[in-house]
């Protein structure tokens, strides 16, 4: 019974405000896990979505989603667990959940590069980065664990803990980017490196 949501767009409040803490306790209950399920499903539908903010999908929440192919776009090699699946399952990504995710380190370092947001849809443009970050967090068995990050998927954690805080990339942009429609990257164009992946 897996529920696809409606991806909320700018400029619905419930996009800029601080989103709530999850009560440890109530982790597994079955609506915060009825929730992620569905945020799952639907980052699963979108065309290029990497990662997905509870807010995003209307609750204010501190709980986001960043997809194994957030590694790939790293590492440019399949995760081993995607390798072994068949062709028509390489698509189904896996989606780590980060529920009440706290900054534990971020690098000075920061670097550029394009982003999107599933919530602000044909806008694209270069926000600037810290390279590195390592967060703690529960995941969605009430398990708290740390990752460390960096690059790409370092990037998308960012993207996402911004919208946690009420902050959207548009507030960071650098400067726009001129992407045609059909700009985007589509299914099945992995090697396209000028694709922009939505967040
Ligand atoms: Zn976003």
């Amino acid at each position: 019974m897996l529920k696809q949501l409606p991806i909320i767009l700018l400029p619905k409040p419930v996009l800029r405000q601080v989103a709530k803490e999850v009560a440890t306790g109530a982790i597994k209950t079955s609506e915060i896990q009825k929730l992620i399920s569905s945020m799952k499903e639907t980052l699963k539908n979108t065309a290029d979505g990497v990662g997905l903010a509870a807010p995003q999908v209307g609750e204010s929440l501190r709980i986001f989603l960043v997809s194994e192919e957030a590694e790939y776009v790293d590492n440019k090699k399949l995760p081993e667990s995607v390798e072994k699946r068949s062709e028509d399952k390489k698509r189904d990504w896996k989606y780590f959940v980060y529920i009440n995710p706290v900054v534990k380190k971020i690098s000075k370092g920061k670097i550029e590069y394009p982003e999107g947001c599933l919530s602000v849809p044909g806008k694209f443009g270069i926000v600037k980065r810290n390279e590195k970050i390592t967060v703690e967090a529960y995941d969605e068995t009430g398990r708290k664990f740390t990752r460390g990050a960096s690059k790409f998927f370092a990037r998308v954690i960012q993207h996402e803990l911004d919208h946690l805080n009420g902050t959207i990339f548009i507030d960071k942009v650098e400067r726009y980017l001129d992407v045609p429609s059909n700009g985007t990257k589509g299914k099945g164009e992995m090697e396209n490196e000028s694709s922009i992946f939505m967040k």
